[in-house]
Order: structure tokens, then C-alpha cells, then sequence
């Protein structure tokens, strides 16, 4: 891996941070009392290239949870283990313009709407093969850690805070049971629900997350593949789609790259074929999104000609 220290593109990103550090629009999300301790101030950019090339300016180290953006990687694994026809009998990939804990499913088939809301996770989760609850969240520890290239552990306070506070995510689970969408396991797939949205990243994961699937799935540092090549389409055409909640038509029209936020404050935005980006910042605005991460993402878009369909 090489850490440039000083390079224009690194200059570029110091500016960057600069640019954003002061705005403190949105706010740290407080549903549990763990997260309402973030700190405003927090923000990291990283940027991690095709050829391995690591581009990091501020908090980068700094871990939080995952949340959401684990949606995207447990949907690559579900793949893996059950094949596309069988996870989408599960849950759909169908845009919900509705919040992430909508509790509503498909009419017609009574399926979750996708990967990335609450209910689609829950139901994705279900899918994660192993002999029981531990075995299972090691499948998804491991997981991590071939795309992000470390060990990955689970923030306890935060998971145990999302497991007693979780009634609606409880509520779901029990109304797809009902419809016969997830297994009897429904305890135990909540709890690695709860867990996987507890797993602790920095800046750099999410840049390294990023990259890999912008690599055809193989980690552009280690070399290491990460999710079958096969698959790697399926997760990033429904970030494109669903990955930044009910604003994902305007992060597209505006960013134009699938990416994946959370609400501990991380955005994870693929440029495939060319790098990865993730940012850092607890700010979020009304939808859960990151405000600077946004902002840099939007910058990085214009200022790169980075949009999908930037055809100049
Ligand atoms: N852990 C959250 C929940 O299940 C998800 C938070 C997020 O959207 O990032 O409600």
C-alpha cells in the first residue's frame, strides 16, 4: 500500500477538509444514547484507488458503528450463500421513497422492499448460513475484514442499546415471519441484525470497502477477494438505487456513485473501476445522511467528473 503523504490529490483533500470542517448543519443521531455521544467536530475523508493507493486527511482512525452501511455488504454475502433468484424471493430490490424503518412490504408478494431499509436488512440477515448466532456473526466479521483488509469487533453498549430499544425492527421481523419471508430464527437473526449495524469502522474501512467493490471485488491493498465477482453488480446497482435512504434519486442525480451511508455518520461511495471514498462526519441531515460526507462527495463528483454518467 502506498500512504501518499504530500500529492496534489492529497493537497486537494486537505482542502477539502477544510472547506467542510466548519459547516455544522444536521445533527448527531440520538435514538440510543451511545450515538448522541458523538462528537460534532469528527470528520474524516479517505480515498483509496484502483491500484492501492491510500489518500487519508483527518479523523481516519476514528471508529463508530457501521449501521447501515452494513445492508449492503450482508446482501453480497446472503448472495453468496443462496444465489440471486432465491434472496430476491426474500426481498425485493424495489426503491421504497419511503424512511429506512418503513414497515411496509410489497403488496403483491409480501416481500421486503430492499437490502438497504430496516425490514430488507432483517430479512437479508436471515439468509447469513451458519450453525447458530455466533457462527453466524463470525461469518460477517470475517466478512469485513477480507474487503477492509483488519479485524473487525462489535461496539457491546451499542448493540445491546439497539437490541432492548429495537421494537420496531422486532415488530418487522415477527410481520415477515408472519408472511413467511424469514426463518424461525427470528431472536437469533435480530441479534446479528443488531450486531451487524454495531460493527466498529473508520474512515479508511469505508474507503477500503468501497474500493474493493469498485474492484471487481477483490481489496486493491491485500489483494484478497472479498465477495464472488458475480455478485458484485447485485450490490452496487442497489446502493445506486436504495444505499442513501429516501435520498438516493437526488444522491444520484447529484453524485451519481452507489454508496451506502449510516447513521453513525460514515457514507461509503464506490467509483467502480477507479477508487473508493469514505467518509467520517456524525452531522446528519432530516433523511440520515451525512452532511459533509455529502458535500465531499458532491465536490469529488464535480470537481473529478466522477458522476456514472459523466460521459465527457
Ligand atoms: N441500527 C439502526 C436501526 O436498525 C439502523 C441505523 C441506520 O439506518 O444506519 O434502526
Amino acid at each position: 500500500s502506498i500512504t501518499a503523504v504530500t500529492s496534489p490529490f492529497r493537497n486537494y483533500l486537505t482542502d477539502l477538509y477544510q472547506k467542510y470542517r466548519k459547516l455544522n448543519d444536521g445533527a448527531v443521531a440520538d435514538y440510543i444514547p451511545e450515538l448522541a455521544l458523538a462528537k460534532p467536530e469528527w470528520f474524516g475523508i479517505c480515498v483509496v484507488t484502483k491500484d492501492g493507493q491510500v489518500f487519508e486527511v483527518g479523523d481516519c482512525d476514528k471508529l463508530f458503528t457501521i449501521q447501515s452501511i452494513s445492508k449492503a455488504f450482508v446482501f453480497g454475502l446472503a448472495l453468496e450463500d443462496h444465489g440471486r433468484e432465491y434472496v430476491n424471493s426474500k426481498v425485493s430490490v424495489e426503491p421504497t421513497g419511503e424512511a429506512f424503518n418503513s414497515i411496509v412490504l410489497d403488496e403483491a408478494t409480501n416481500r421486503p422492499y430492499n437490502p438497504m431499509v430496516n425490514a430488507g436488512a432483517i430479512a437479508t440477515a436471515d439468509l447469513i448460513e451458519g450453525e447458530n448466532g455466533t457462527e453466524r456473526l463470525k461469518r460477517l466479521l470475517e466478512m469485513f475484514k477480507r474487503y477492509t483488509g483488519r479485524e473487525h469487533d462489535i461496539n457491546v453498549p451499542v448493540f445491546l442499546s439497539e437490541k432492548a430499544t429495537g421494537f420496531r425492527n422486532r415488530a418487522m421481523a415477527y410481520l415477515m415471519r408472519n408472511f413467511g419471508m424469514i426463518s424461525d430464527k427470528i431472536d437469533e437473526t435480530l441479534d446479528l441484525y443488531f450486531q451487524q449495524c454495531s460493527i466498529l469502522v473508520n474512515a479508511k474501512d469505508l474507503a477500503m470497502l468501497a474500493a474493493t467493490l469498485g474492484n471487481g471485488g477483490v481489496n486493491p491493498v491485500t489483494g484478497e477477494r472479498a465477495i464472488d465477482e458475480r455478485y458484485v453488480q447485485d450490490v452496487i446497482s442497489v446502493m445506486l438505487t436504495c444505499g442513501m435512504y429516501d435520498a438516493s434519486g437526488e444522491w444520484c442525480y447529484r453524485v451519481g456513485m452507489p454508496a451506502k451511508s449510516g447513521v453513525g455518520g460514515g457514507i461509503t461511495a464506490v467509483v467502480p473501476g477507479k477508487l473508493g471514498i469514505g467518509t467520517f462526519s456524525p452531522l446528519l441531515d432530516a433523511k440520515g445522511n451525512s452532511v459533509r460526507g455529502i458535500k465531499v462527495c458532491e465536490d469529488l463528483s464535480q470537481d473529478f467528473g466522477l458522476h456514472l454518467f459523466n460521459a465527457a
